[in-house]
């Protein structure tokens, strides 16, 4: 049994390892998903001005649709005006020349408007453009970075992986059984120390005919308060 809460305690050591690599693992991966979305945004941002900038410029050609049936207007009453015979019919032209002007003037006006927010959409698409080149240089390197540590972490995984079914081959499936299920319980710690008297997974004091059994190592042996697995490291070292 000796040897068999040595390998235990090893294993654990093992496990511990392997659950420190994987969170460090789980880290990177969620960074290099971070930056994903960071490029997703950026490129979301660009699509949406182009959106906008078609927007604009459809609204500009109903804009210069317009003014070019009101310059037609024009040109059509201007030359009606001629045929005219009444004082009266002749002011109604006029007022119709001069309202379809004002419109002219307003629609150039609005034409003028779009025609700068095109120009400053365009702008800041470009802008936004060698941005997000910028960004997709740094991202490409940072993720290069990753993913090396990742398969570094991964090597590392894998050869702790070998040592672990080492050391499981030794073990009982009742123990390797009770083992996981501490695990799962007490954050992984499933076998600990008793030193001096007490658990040093709870820090509880252990009663002394069981702390006595335990410089025995002969059992598994788990602590009364938190059920842990106990080992007495100096036996186990002897
Ligand atoms: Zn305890």
């Amino acid at each position: 049994m000796r040897n068999k809460l040595k390998s235990l305690y090893e294993l654990q050591e093992i496990d511990l390892r392997i659950d420190g690599l994987d969170s460090e693992k789980g880290q990177l991966l969620a960074e290099a998903q971070a930056l994903e979305a960071k490029l997703a945004e950026a490129r979301e941002q660009i699509a949406a001005r182009r959106e906008e900038s078609e927007t604009v410029a459809a609204e500009k050609a109903e804009l210069d649709a317009s003014l070019a049936t009101e310059n037609e207007n024009i040109v059509r009453s201007e030359s009606h005006q001629k045929e005219i015979k009444t004082q009266k019919e002749y002011q109604a032209v006029s007022k119709e020349i001069s309202g379809a002007k004002k419109m002219i003037a307003e629609l150039e006006d609005q034409i003028l408007q779009k025609i700068n927010a095109l120009e400053e959409i365009a702008a800041d698409i470009a802008k936004k453009e060698t941005d997000l080149e910028e960004l997709e240089a740094n991202v490409a390197t940072q993720q290069a970075e990753l993913q090396a540590k990742v398969t570094a972490l991964e090597t590392g995984i894998a050869a702790d992986a070998v040592t672990r079914e080492e050391a499981v081959k030794i073990l009982s499936a009742s123990v390797m059984k009770r083992y996981s299920k501490l695990r799962d319980q007490r954050r992984g710690v499933a076998v600990v120390e008793a030193r001096e008297g007490n658990c040093m997974g709870c820090n509880m004091h252990l009663p002394p005919q069981l702390y006595n059994t335990l410089f025995r190592a002969d059992d598994v042996i788990t602590c009364p308060h938190c059920q842990r697995i106990l080992i007495m490291k100096q036996e186990l070292d002897g």
